[in-house]
C-alpha cells in the first residue's frame, strides 16, 4: 500500500482491464480519482460506485476532447493514461483509417494529455504511460502498427521527463507484457504462441501492473524518471 491521501489523479481509460485495477489501487490507497472511458458505461458506472471514483465519458481519439478532460481536472498530482488499441493483421489488408484511429489513441492521446497535464502539475507530479513490451520486441507478424504506437511512447517518455524535470515531475512508461485483459484474454487463441515468447509462462494480472503504477506514483520513486518498466514474465528478455 502506499499512501495517496490528499493526491488527485486521472486515469486515463479506466473502465476495463488494467486501468480498471489502476483505478481500483490508487483510490484504495486514498488518492481523489477521475477516470475516464469511451464505450464501456455499465463497467465505467460500477468502478465508480466500487471505488468512490469520479467517471466521465470521453473519447480518447478526440484530441480536443482530451485536452478538455485533462484541463478540466484541474491540478491533478497524478496522470496515468492507459486508454489504448491493439489492432492486428497484415499490414497490406488493413483498413487505413483503423490504423489511425489506434495512433490517435495510443500516441497522441497521450502526448497532448501529458503537456496539458503539466500545465497545472504541481511540483514533484507524476505522468505514468501504460505502454508494452510489444515496444521493444514484436516477435510475430501483423503487430506493426500497434508496435510503432508503443515504441513512440518510449520516446515521449524520455522527451518530456527531460522537458518537466527541473520541476521535480517524473514521466515514466510501464510497459506490461500478456496480461489477462479483454484486449488479451488469458485463456485466447493467442495464448500458447505468447507463453512460447515468456520465461513465466502465464499471462499477467492486471494488480500486478496497477502494483508498478503505484510505485511509480508514490514518494519513493521521485528520482526514477524518463524509463521503462518492462512487467512481462520475461517475454522480452
Ligand atoms: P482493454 O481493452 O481491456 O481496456 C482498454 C481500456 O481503455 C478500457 O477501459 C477502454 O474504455 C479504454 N479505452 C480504449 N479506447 C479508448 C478511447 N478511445 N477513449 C477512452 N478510453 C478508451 O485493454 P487492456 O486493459 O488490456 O490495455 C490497457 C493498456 O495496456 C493499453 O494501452 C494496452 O495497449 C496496454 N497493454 C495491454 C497488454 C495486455 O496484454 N492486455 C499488454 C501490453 C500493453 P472503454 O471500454 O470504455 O472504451
Amino acid at each position: 500500500m502506499t499512501d495517496f491521501s490528499g493526491k488527485t489523479a486521472l486515469v486515463i481509460g479506466g473502465s476495463r482491464g488494467i486501468g480498471a485495477a489502476i483505478v481500483k489501487r490508487l483510490a484504495a490507497d486514498g488518492a481523489a480519482v477521475t477516470f475516464s472511458y469511451a464505450g464501456a458505461t455499465d463497467a465505467a458506472q460500477a468502478l465508480a460506485t466500487e471505488t468512490g471514483a469520479s467517471a466521465v465519458r470521453s473519447d480518447a481519439a478526440d484530441r480536443d476532447a482530451v485536452i478538455a478532460l485533462v484541463a478540466d481536472a484541474g491540478p491533478i498530482d497524478i496522470l496515468v493514461v492507459n486508454a489504448g488499441v491493439l489492432v492486428f493483421g497484415d499490414p497490406l489488408e488493413q483498413d487505413a483509417d483503423v490504423i489511425d484511429r489506434m495512433i490517435d489513441v495510443n500516441v497522441r492521446a497521450p502526448y497532448h494529455a501529458a503537456v496539458e497535464a503539466a500545465r497545472r502539475m504541481p511540483d514533484n507530479g507524476r505522468i505514468i504511460f501504460i505502454g508494452s513490451t510489444n515496444g521493444d520486441r514484436i516477435p510475430f507478424t501483423g503487430g506493426a502498427a500497434y508496435s510503432l504506437t508503443k515504441s513512440a511512447i518510449q520516446g515521449l517518455t524520455r522527451g518530456l521527463a527531460r522537458d518537466f524535470g527541473g520541476r521535480g515531475i517524473t514521466v515514466n512508461t510501464v510497459q506490461p507484457g500478456p496480461t489477462d485483459t479483454d484486449m488479451n484474454p488469458g485463456d485466447g487463441p493467442m495464448k500458447d504462441l505468447m507463453h512460447g515468447f515468456m520465461a513465466i509462462k502465464r499471462h499477467g494480472r492486471p494488480d500486478e501492473i496497477a502494483g508498478m503504477v503505484a510505485y511509480l506514483a508514490g514518494p519513493e520513486a521521485g528520482i526514477v524518471t524518463g524509463a521503462l518498466h518492462t512487467i512481462d514474465g520475461g517475454f522480452g528478455a
